[in-house]
């Protein structure tokens, strides 16, 4: 299979899609055709491992890593992805895929880990002299989940930009604990600043002489293949025990989460609807509402995963699937939630639920909570978990009055001593603090 450009014909393999993050025309790499499974594709295929390697096997055709893609899937998805049955909680149909039970504690650590076992794979082949360097542009979640994906290996650097006093503390600190080959940057400014920084250092000439870059952002396609895995397992286990297509809610900001969706339903998946939930950065429900995508500055909010006002990922979505028209036909929509609704939801659900929300999860339970009981409650819905409370207790535990128990694998990273700079927003201010 090859990839092409989403501004440009330029096609590439997978591997030089990603080695290179983002096309050197500034445009994002798409699949240059989408294969379509039918069910009995997966035929045998029981675990998400198993589902993995044959949803995978046609976006790998051609490619030199074919042959290890098992062995990547192993690495890619070691930790738990459970769909949990919330129905006797709520006397309706839902249920939540807990995407956080990694390293880190939030999804992005299945991209981290598949791009790490991708990466280390090409780069062991190639002969290169220089290391290759990952910057990554974070607003809390990708910093840490790459880091500890790549911390320690060889011929790899790491370099991290993440928005100054816009993470949660326990984000910062996952995202500077690491030293050796992981130098972590606080930039005075938004995600967006971080995100351009790293756009900018791709097509830079200078930057490009001295280092070569390659970038684990959701602007990275092997973000997007290895999220598209556990929509596809988790609907096509709820189809075969349950004989219904699931519907999905998905907390959103860059939007590579949602769009993983998008793709898995595409290509053929057991997929109902998908409704993505921002937070008060409302650009993608507005671009629904309007049809007109107006990025902004973000605002900053509880759900600071999802404070981006420019979504890299809707420049894939409109190239792959159409206009607003087209996806709302295609059974996509966009809703906001607030702060204040964040909160409602996190106190609401604390006594009733065996578990808390984080404020990013909480924001589709939020909208699931307000649909209209006809289209709520006649059909499977499931709401995807971002993130493990635990890494945002300074926004949970005064709402619930209570401690979040910390997961033994995040309990152990806040023990590491955390080491950062602070930089302008600015490519002048990244290239000074490469040298
Ligand atoms: C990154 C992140 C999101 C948003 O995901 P996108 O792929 O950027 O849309 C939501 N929740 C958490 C906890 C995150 O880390």
């Amino acid at each position: 299979m090859m990839f092409r450009s989403t501004r440009s014909d330029t096609h590439v393999t997978l591997d030089a899609a990603l080695l290179q993050g983002l096309a050197a025309d500034g445009g994002l790499f798409v699949p240059a055709s989408l294969p379509h499974f039918s069910n009995d594709v997966f035929d045998g295929a029981q675990t998400l491992q198993q589902i993995a390697v044959r949803y995978l096997t046609p976006f790998f055709a051609g490619s030199t890593l074919k042959d290890d893609l098992p062995a990547i899937v192993d690495e890619t998805y070691d930790f738990d992805i459970p769909l949990v049955d919330l129905s006797p909680y709520v006397d309706a149909p839902l249920s939540v895929l807990e995407l956080f039970h990694g390293p880190t504690a939030a999804f992005k650590d299945v991209g981290a880990k598949f791009l790490a076992a991708c990466l280390s794979r090409l780069d062991a082949q190639s002969k290169h002299q220089r290391p290759l360097t990952i910057l990554v542009a974070t607003s809390g979640d990708t910093g840490g989940a790459v880091a500890a994906a790549f911390h320690g290996r060889p011929g790899i650097e790491v370099v991290v930009l993440f928005p100054e006093g816009r993470v949660s503390p326990r984000q910062q600190h996952q995202l500077t604990c690491w030293g050796d080959n992981v130098k972590s940057f606080a930039v005075a400014g938004e995600f967006d600043d971080c995100q351009t920084m790293v756009k900018q250092a791709f097509v830079d000439s200078e930057l490009a002489a001295r280092f070569r870059f390659s970038s684990a952002n959701s602007i990275n396609i092997g973000r997007l293949l290895p999220q598209s895995v556990y929509y596809a397992a988790a609907s096509l286990q709820f189809e075969r025990a349950h004989g219904k297509r699931l519907s999905w809610l998905i907390p959103t900001g860059n939007l590579g989460n949602g769009l993983a969706a998008v793709l898995a339903r595409a290509c053929g998946l057991p997929i109902g609807d998908i409704t993505l939930v921002s937070n008060a950065n409302r650009t993608i429900p507005d671009y629904f509402t309007s049809g007109e995508f107006a990025p902004r500055a973000s605002v900053a909010t509880l759900a600071s995963a999802m404070d981006v006002g420019n979504p890299s990922n809707l420049e894939r979505m409109r190239n792959l699937f159409g206009e607003s028209n087209a996806l709302a036909a295609s059974g996509l929509d966009a809703v906001a939630v607030d702060d204040a609704q964040i909160r409602q939801q996190i106190v609401a659900d604390a006594g009733h639920l065996p578990f808390f929300w984080c404020p990013h999860s909480a924001t589709a339970m939020y909208a699931w909570a307000q649909m209209p009981s006809d289209r709520r409650d006649v059909r499977p819905w499931a709401i995807v978990a971002t993130a493990h409370p635990a890494k945002f207790d300074t926004v949970v535990e005064p709402l619930i009055g209570k401690r979040v128990d910390v997961p033994a694998t995040l309990a152990a990273l806040l023990e590491r001593p955390s080491e950062f700079r602070t930089i302008a927003p600015t490519l002048d201010a990244l290239q000074e603090a490469l040298s």
